[in-house]
Order: structure tokens, then C-alpha cells, then sequence
């Protein structure tokens, strides 16, 4: 048996949040043992978008040991209990995802089989989003703590934050914990001349700064993984068209903060709507092939709540993902890793995917292949899956308003997504997989929320009493109203909890 040749030197390249949730997460893991440093460039500047996320984001933060109300008054934090989507079913429609279960348990369980029994039974016990205590709260405004114990077992939460604050946080977490910060713009790569590694990057000033692992989170460009090892891109733009995004900030137009994101369908995409403590995000993601620019800051303009704080932020992207996230001695996170529109609020969560991935499959200074195959493998996988949930929300839709939706609905979807959706209709079932980031509570949500609507229910659930099920809904949703009501407004929570900066 060989003995490794441990990394000695991290060299992560670009400081947006990818680059700084990746220096942080090395240097609370792993700077005992190597050097970090991290180059970025004010020149070149940071995305500037990405506010709303998923709950494993509390994962992330608690690995490093943030202080949750610090963290929220650092970077100007509200709670986000689910997704509201409007208007894309059909126009007037409204669902809502929530990030807590449905029923009593914290577990989807038998939950959705015995109301689909009820239904087949010819009972109207209400609608689902009547026995999620998420939504329950989130459209009343009220936010909650979860516990172990009873109903707020079934409360589940992430956060809407300013990225660029998150960002200059983690930097400030991660300089404490020695990553070495060195500004300037990267002007060419050194690779090895037989492996083709990468072996230093030289700034424009002429300093060179040399590694044995390189993290690419230098955006878009994939400096490293695409400007120099030419990786290649997989483009899903076919299922995914939206290609543009206009995003706008604007004031607080009414007294509470909403707890959650708002998406509403428009002509050519979807509008944004992302309440932080100091202001509102919003933007219009949209396909450059059915709206034009103009068109589309018109119809932003037209939907803000509140007066405009900047001029637009515009932004074009390829959806897809790269061939390789790692490649040689190069890992690619954030925007140069690949990019999925933001409707589900997964970008942050994928650089915190891959940075779990890297930890599990830390590599030593040989980069065994079968151990970057494998990295490679499980992230294609987890990208693969949220393709599928995205494409689910655009094409599972009686809109035929516009060219965006027309194409949607009838266009040809991934085998996966397929399956997916029949199983689900058959009997409302999940083909699922273990490792999957969105649990069958949020398929269920919005397969639900979109129209599909399970044809039958599971043969077990037919043994159960009917009586006894009816009594036992009504209990249910009782007691889950109550408690929603009186959960406190999210403004008085954050104040209450020191969170409000
Ligand atoms: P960037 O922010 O682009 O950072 C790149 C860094 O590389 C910068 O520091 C730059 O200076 C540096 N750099 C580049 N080239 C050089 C060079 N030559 N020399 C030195 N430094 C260099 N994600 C979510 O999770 N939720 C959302 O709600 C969400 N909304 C989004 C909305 C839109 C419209 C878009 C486009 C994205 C959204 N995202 C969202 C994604 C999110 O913004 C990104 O995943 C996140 O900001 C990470 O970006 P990044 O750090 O990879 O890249």
C-alpha cells in the first residue's frame, strides 16, 4: 500500500459567494493542515444576484459555526418558509411550495395517501396546503421555530440574504482563520507541460501564485475550467430556455416582510420577488427567443412594489453545466461549475453540494481519476435532478398564452422527469432517490401545484376506516391552524431574537 502525498496548498480563484463559501469551509476543515489562499479582482467585480435559498443552507452555517442572529444582521436576513408560484398553471392560479411536510409527522408518510383516499371516497376534506403548517404561516406572514416536538416537527426554513454581504462575512470568517486574501486581476495560467495541470496563476501585476489544488469560482468565464483545460459544456437550453435576467431592487412597498419568495409566470419567464430586512430583490428571468430586453424591463418596471433602489442588473447565461466539474487539479463551483435558472433558489445550494463532495472525496496530490470520476458522477447527478424539477414547473402547464409556454408544454422532457411524473400520476408514488435534494414533499408540492393529480392511491390505504380517517383530517387541520395563528409576524420574530440589523 502506497502512502498519499498530501495537498500542501489550496488556490481558490475568484471571490464571489462560491470562492468565499469554499475558503471558509477549507479553513474551518481543513487549515490546520494546508495554506488557502484566494484571489479575486474589484475590477472584474462579483455577479451581484443570487438572495434566496434552500434549507440545507443551515447545514452549511452551522459546519462553520456561524451564530444564526449574527449571521441574519450581518447580512440583512429574513426566513424563507417555502415558494409561492403565481400564474403558472394558468393565469390566476396560485401554489405554494413549502419546505416543511404536510400532516402531523415529519415525514410525508401516509399523509397524501389517506387524503387521496378521502378524495376517491368522495370527502372534501380541503385542499393539501391546509395540513402544511408552512404555508399556513407563510401566507399570514408568521415564522416559527422548529422543534422535535409536535407540529413544529413539520416547520422547515432557509433564508433570503444580501450574497455580496454573505460573501464579505465569510471573507472576514475565513482571514480569521488564516486564508491568505490577494487582490488582483488573474492574467495568464501556468499548467504542467506533461499532466497539463494547473500549476500557478500570474495577476497582471506579475505576482504568481502557485497550488496544488485549484478551486475555480471565478463565474461564468470558468477561467480555469473551461479558459484554459477546455472542459465543454453540456447546453440545456432546449428544456431550460430562459437565457437573459434583468434584476432590480427596490423598497419596502408594504409594513410586513413576507416569508417567503414569490414567482410569478410572465410572457417570456418569470418574475422574482425576495424580500431581505433592508429591501426588496426583484427580477425577470426570461428567453431571449420569446421577449426582448425592452419588453422585459418594461414588464419589471410595471410589477415592482416599490420604488426602484437601482438600475437594472442585466445578465446572460447558457443553462447547462460543465462536462467535468473537476478536471485535472481543477474543481470548478459556483457559476463556473454551470448554471440552473434560479427558480428554486439552487445555485448556492449546488456550490454547497460541491464543496461537501470535495471534502468526501479530498484528493491527494496524485488526483486519482477513478476518485474524480466519482466526485464527477455524484455532482452531475444532483445537477441532473434539479434540471428535472425545474423543467417539471414549466412544463407541467395548461398556459398557452405565449410562445415561452406553448414550447414548454408540448416540448420533449429528460426520460427521468418522464418516469418521475407517471409514477407520481399513477398512484401518487415517488421515484425517488436517496440522495435526492428535493424530497418527495416538494415533488409532491408541485406536481400538485402544476395539475398533475394522481389517478388512484395506494391499495393499503383502502383498509383504513373512513370515520375515523374524517375525524382524524378535521383534528389535523385544526390544530395546525391554531398553532400558525399563533406563531408571531416574521418582523416581531427577528426582533425578538436580536436578528434585525
Ligand atoms: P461571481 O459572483 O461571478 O464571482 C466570480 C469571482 O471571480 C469574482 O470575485 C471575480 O472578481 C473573480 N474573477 C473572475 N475572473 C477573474 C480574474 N481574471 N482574476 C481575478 N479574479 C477573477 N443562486 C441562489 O442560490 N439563489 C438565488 O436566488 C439566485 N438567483 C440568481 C439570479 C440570477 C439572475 C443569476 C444569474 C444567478 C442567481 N443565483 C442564485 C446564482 C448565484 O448568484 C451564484 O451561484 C453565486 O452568486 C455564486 O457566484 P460565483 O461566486 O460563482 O461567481
Amino acid at each position: 500500500m502506497q502512502s498519499p502525498d498530501p495537498i500542501r496548498s489550496i488556490v481558490i480563484v475568484g471571490g464571489g459567494t462560491a470562492g468565499w463559501m469554499a475558503a471558509a469551509a477549507f479553513a474551518r476543515n481543513l487549515g490546520r493542515h494546508l495554506s488557502i489562499t484566494l484571489v479575486e479582482s474589484e475590477d472584474i467585480g462579483t455577479v451581484g444576484v443570487g438572495e434566496a435559498t434552500i434549507p440545507p443552507i443551515k447545514l452549511f452555517n452551522a459546519m462553520l459555526g456561524l451564530d444564526e442572529a449574527e449571521f441574519m444582521r450581518e447580512t440583512r436576513a429574513t426566513y424563507k418558509l417555502g415558494i409561492r408560484f403565481h400564474d403558472w398553471r394558468h393565469l390566476g392560479q396560485d401554489y405554494f411550495h413549502p419546505f416543511g411536510v404536510y400532516g402531523l409527522k415529519p415525514e410525508l408518510g401516509h399523509f397524501l395517501q389517506f387524503w387521496l383516499r378521502m378524495q376517491a371516497q368522495g370527502h372534501d376534506i380541503g385542499p393539501v396546503s391546509d395540513y402544511s403548517l408552512c404555508t399556513l404561516a407563510a401566507l399570514q406572514g408568521r415564522m416559527g421555530r422548529q422543534s422535535d416536538d409536535g407540529a413544529m416537527a413539520t416547520f422547515g426554513s432557509a433564508y433570503h440574504f444580501d450574497a455580496g454581504l454573505y460573501a464579505r462575512y465569510l471573507r472576514r470568517y475565513s482571514q480569521q482563520l488564516g486564508v491568505i486574501r490577494v487582490e488582483g486581476l488573474i492574467a495568464d495560467v501556468q499548467q504542467h507541460p506533461e499532466s497539463g495541470n494547473v500549476q500557478s496563476v500570474r495577476l497582471k501585476d506579475g505576482r504568481g501564485i502557485a497550488g496544488d489544488l485549484f478551486i475555480d469560482c471565478s463565474g461564468f468565464r470558468g477561467l480555469l475550467i473551461e479558459q484554459t483545460l477546455g472542459t465543454g459544456y453540456d447546453d440545456w437550453s432546449h428544456w431550460l430556455p430562459c437565457d437573459r435576467a434583468m434584476a432590480m431592487p427596490c423598497a419596502h412597498g408594504g409594513a410586513q416582510i413576507q416569508p417567503y419568495t414569490s414567482s410569478t409566470a410572465r410572457e417570456g419567464g418569470w418574475q422574482w420577488h425576495i424580500p431581505l430586512q433592508h429591501r426588496v430583490g426583484n427580477g425577470y428571468v426570461y428567453s431571449s427567443r420569446f421577449v426582448d430586453d425592452d419588453t422585459a424591463e418594461a414588464t419589471l418596471r410595471a410589477n415592482l412594489e416599490g420604488e426602484p433602489l437601482a438600475e437594472p442588473n442585466r445578465l446572460r447565461f447558457q443553462t447547462g453545466r460543465r462536462k467535468k466539474f473537476w478536471n485535472k487539479n481543477v474543481v470548478a463551483l459556483g457559476l463556473a461549475s454551470g448554471f440552473i435558472e434560479p427558480l428554486e433558489s439552487t445555485s448556492i445550494h449546488l456550490i454547497q453540494s460541491g464543496i461537501n463532495k470535495l471534502l468526501l472525496h479530498f484528493p491527494d496530490r496524485s488526483f486519482a481519476p477513478a476518485n474524480i470520476e466519482a466526485y464527477n458522477r455524484r455532482q452531475h447527478l444532483d445537477y441532473e435532478r434539479i434540471r428535472d424539477f425545474i423543467i417539471l414547473h414549466y412544463h407541467a402547464t395548461a398556459r398557452d398564452d405565449s410562445g415561452l409556454w406553448r414550447y414548454t408544454r408540448t416540448m420533449e422532457i429528460p426520460d427521468s422527469l418522464a418516469h418521475k411524473i407517471e409514477v407520481f400520476r399513477e398512484r401518487g408514488a415517488f421515484a425517488h432517490a436517496a440522495e435526492e435534494m428535493f424530497t418527495p414533499t416538494s415533488w409532491m408540492a408541485v406536481m400538485m401545484g402544476q395539475g398533475i393529480i394522481p389517478q388512484s392511491h395506494d391499495p393499503l390505504v383502502a383498509y383504513e376506516d373512513i370515520a375515523t380517517l374524517r375525524d382524524g383530517f378535521a383534528r389535523m387541520k385544526d390544530h395546525l391552524k391554531q398553532l400558525a395563528d399563533t406563531l408571531p409576524t416574521q418582523h416581531a420574530y427577528l426582533k425578538q431574537n436580536g436578528m434585525l440589523a
